[in-house]
């Protein structure tokens, strides 16, 4: 099982041992960079497309410029499952600012690095999704938009850490994030979702939530099912008087929600829609994307 992984960087399919960034990277220093999180399902880079648009618009938005082309990085990745005999794993392509000096500045740092690391994946023990997750609201507020736009999925994640630090403590399986403001904004690693009345609501990214691929496909999924689906604002008691409730992403899914703080949401099982969702997410993984 231990086998050799191999891991691009800047051009070199190196071992994992020996695949190492200067210690002057700012990726390393500053949190400076952009990645995603992307899997494979038998053969099947899941919305390969979506995940690399979303990684240059992180990019874009701390004015980072890959040095490669989408295609090109598509491709890279295509080629690190590859090379790594994974037909199922996960995908984490990293883009950092490169090397520069000790300080902060950006324009000390004349090429950014490219990184691809392809392993298998821990999935989720099937219990979550037969009884249900656990959750709270921790007291970590999401990163102001006007500070550090939740929407850029960054290289620095301690907003996220902090709050996977309560959730923690509290032994739970995971925690809601609110806004400034007191919305919900969403999970530490995970969006979330609501039904109530036969109607799914999520938090509107602007109110502090990445725009997840998983969240995306489920929203399209649900309506070409015929289900009325919002984009809204979410307040803690939605969630405690929700009927069912649900995160999304990469590496959970559709994984369902049965109870948030003493409170039991519906039935305490998971919830029907969420169940009829988790099918219909199942049944696109291994072919929405890039085959290989
Ligand atoms: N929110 C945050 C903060 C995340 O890091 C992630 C990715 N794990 C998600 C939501 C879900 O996004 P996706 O469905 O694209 O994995």
């Amino acid at each position: 099982m231990n086998e050799t992984r191999w891991i691009y960087i800047d051009g070199k399919f190196l071992p994992k041992e020996e695949a190492k960034i200067s210690v002057y990277d700012h990726g390393f220093l500053y949190g400076d960079g952009v990645f995603e999180g992307i899997r494979a399902y038998e053969g099947n880079v899941f919305c390969l497309d979506e995940h690399i648009d979303r990684l240059f618009l992180s990019a874009r938005a701390i004015a980072l410029e890959p040095p490669i082309s989408k295609k090109e990085f598509s491709d890279i990745i295509v080629e690190t499952l590859k090379r790594n005999g994974l037909k199922s794993g996960y995908i984490r392509p990293i883009v950092t600012r490169g090397k520069g000096d000790l300080g902060l500045d950006p324009r000390k740092c004349p090429k950014p690095s490219v990184l691809v690391i392809a392993d298998t994946l821990a999935i989720y023990p099937e219990e979550f999704y037969k009884n249900g997750l656990e959750i709270a609201i921790v007291a970590t507020r999401r990163n102001l938009p006007t500070a550090l736009p939740p929407q850029v999925k960054s290289l620095n994640y301690l907003n996220n850490i902090l709050a996977r630090i309560e959730v923690n403590r509290m032994n739970v399986g995971e925690g809601v994030m609110l806004n400034s403001e007191g919305f919900i904004a969403e999970a530490t690693a995970d969006n979330i979702f609501i039904v109530r009345k036969n109607v799914i609501e999520t938090p509107a990214t602007y109110h502090g939530a990445l725009p997840g691929i998983t969240r995306n496909c489920v929203i399209e999924l649900a309506r070409k099912d015929g289900k009325e689906v919002l984009e809204t604002a979410l307040t803690p008691y939605d969630l405690y008087t929700a009927d069912e409730c649900f995160l999304t992403g990469t590496a959970a899914e559709v994984v369902p929600v049965t109870k948030i703080e003493d409170r039991i949401i519906g039935s305490g099982k998971p919830g029907l829609i969420t169940c009829r969702l988790r099918e219909l997410f199942k049944s696109i993984t291994s072919t929405r994307g890039r085959k290989y």
